[in-house]
């Protein structure tokens, strides 16, 4: 399936938002989002002016796409499952998406960025009760466990990455033991609990793939 490869810091600039898909360099003074403000009142052209509401939809749901590192059949799968799911469909499109192991492997700071973590996944570096599993998309389970295996438990970048659990914490859905490099995804999460997607409008995109 065909990825974007071009530089993804461009993809926070056209959201306008900081997607940390560059991992430490997102959280540090480098981060090109940190820099170059302009000051309120002089927004460049492009972005001035009032947006369709076809076009704050489509944002909002490129942003969306974006931070979780998916294409857009991949995305609008989800966004389907999520719609046959009962409730809320934006809310069930929230948990499909942090159900993806390679998500998963990433609330656990197992690896610093979305893209790092599909890496370790796809590589088979990740095991689900023990069990290797190299399918970025796959969903894990309520109850089920997640663990660094083999020869990756000596990899520096997951040690240093792990460190991030003593000073941030984990999702609350999420449990992990860093000396292990074992975690738990306890439960679905709900949808308030993820924080940092909060400004998310998620019925914008269900309104945009209702068109
Ligand atoms: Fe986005 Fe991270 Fe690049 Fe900052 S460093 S613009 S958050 S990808």
């Amino acid at each position: 399936m065909a990825r974007y490869i071009g530089p993804v810091c461009r993809l926070c600039r056209t959201e306008q938002k900081k997607l940390f898909l560059k991992g430490d360099r997102c959280k540090s003074d480098k981060c090109p989002m940190n820099k170059k403000r302009l000051p309120p009142g002089k927004a460049p052209k492009s972005r001035m002016g009032k947006k369709s509401e076809y076009a704050t939809q489509l944002r909002e749901k490129q942003t969306l796409k974006r931070a979780y590192g998916l294409q857009e059949t991949q995305f609008r799968n989800a966004f389907e499952k999520a719609l046959a799911m009962p409730g809320k469909t934006g809310e069930n499109l929230f948990i499909l998406l942090e159900r993806r192991l390679d998500n998963v492997v990433y609330r656990l700071h197992l690896a610093t960025s979305r893209a790092q973590a599909r890496q370790l996944v796809t590589h088979g570096h990740i095991a689900i009760n023990g069990k290797r599993v190299n399918i970025a998309s796959y969903l894990v389970k309520a109850g089920e466990q997640v663990s660094v295996i083999g020869e990756a438990k000596k990899f520096d970048f997951i040690k240093n990455a792990l460190q991030e659990v003593g000073k941030s914490g984990t999702m609350p859905w999420i449990e992990v033991n860093p000396d292990e490099m074992v975690g738990r995804f306890v439960a679905y999460p709900h949808r308030q609990d993820i924080t940092d997607m909060a400004d998310i409008r998620e019925q914008l995109i269900v309104e945009l793939y209702s068109k």
